[in-house]
């Protein structure tokens, strides 16, 4: 199998893993490290075909398929759908492939292409981080809040499965509560089978870390990091799996709106008891080696 040095799997979707690209299209995050060492690339489509027939050696009945590198989905529609039509025909039980995704790697797509890559059960992981247009651009995400609802609903229309991300502590104190805010009023007008919450980490070489080393950026404690997720949490209110990033310092997790009352509850006794917790959540946000 042919990997990069630093692999990136969804953990919350179980799958096995190919490489279909390497690096990330945008690169440019303010808060992200994950590829700065490694300048996107696409995976030679021989090289491709020797891992799928590697794999299926060992795992001749794959279900489920997760394409690695930061964002798969900014390959055409064209080759997206030669190496899905290459999947399904070296794995004949394989029902979805799984990758992430910029929101501007959807408007790249037609709306009929759309259909056609839905038609083949391509999921897509989507780091959308904020509804906040203040937040979005400060960390330079590269889209907007309404090119969020424009490109979801987009793919609302083509029945595709996706998940949403909020990434908590992205903005400093005073915009805190507009990203909580506007990033659930986003959330709320689509359809994510997923909505994924973390806090923001700071790894060495981020631009965010430099911000805080130059005393441009203050970071949330984790007791704001709390306060601004119970925020967003009490304005969601889709259906969806709401999962937890091992960023976050307290796991809230589960069926949405299901257990909101239960996850709202944590939170009120984690923020409550705070001076309890903080030691550890401290010691956990200090030991994240990274993403
Ligand atoms: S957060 Fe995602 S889109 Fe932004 S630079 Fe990192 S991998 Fe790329």
């Amino acid at each position: 199998m042919h990997f990069a040095k630093h692999v990136f799997h969804n953990p919350m979707y179980p799958a096995v893993d190919i490489e279909v690209t390497r690096g990330c299209t945008h690169n440019k995050c303010a808060f992200c490290t994950m590829y700065q060492e490694e300048p996107f690339r696409v995976t030679p489509i021989e090289i491709f075909q020797e891992d799928l027939k590697e794999l299926a050696l060992y795992y001749p009945k794959v279900t489920k398929m997760q394409w690695l590198g930061g964002n798969p989905f900014a390959l055409s529609a064209d080759k997206l759908k030669e190496r899905a039509a290459l999947c399904y025909q070296q794995f004949p039980e394989l029902q979805h492939i799984g990758m992430f995704s910029c929101i501007t790697d959807i408007m790249t797509k037609t709306d009929a292409e759309l259909r056609e890559l839905r038609a083949l059960n391509i999921e897509l992981f989507i780091g959308q981080e904020s509804g906040d247009d203040w937040t979005l651009n400060f960390v330079n995400k590269g889209f907007t809040s309404a090119d969020i609802l424009e490109q979801s609903a987009r793919l609302d229309a083509a029945g595709f499965t996706y998940g949403a991300t909020f990434l908590g502590g992205l903005a400093p104190i005073e915009h805190s509560e507009d990203h909580a805010i506007h990033t659930a009023e986003v959330f709320n007008k689509l359809h994510p089978a997923w909505v994924g919450t973390g806090s923001l980490a700071l790894f060495p070489g981020s631009q965010m870390s430099k911000w805080r080393d130059e005393g441009k950026f203050v970071p949330l404690t984790e007791l704001e990091l709390m306060k601004e997720l119970r925020l967003f949490l009490s304005i969601l209110n889709i259906p969806c799996a709401l999962t937890a990033h091992h960023s976050s310092a307290l796991s809230i997790m589960g069926p949405f709106p299901k257990n909101k009352v239960q996850m709202l509850a944590k939170l009120d006794y984690a923020i409550e008891h705070y001076d309890e917790y903080a030691d550890e959540m401290n010691w956990h946000r200090t030991h994240i080696t990274h993403m």
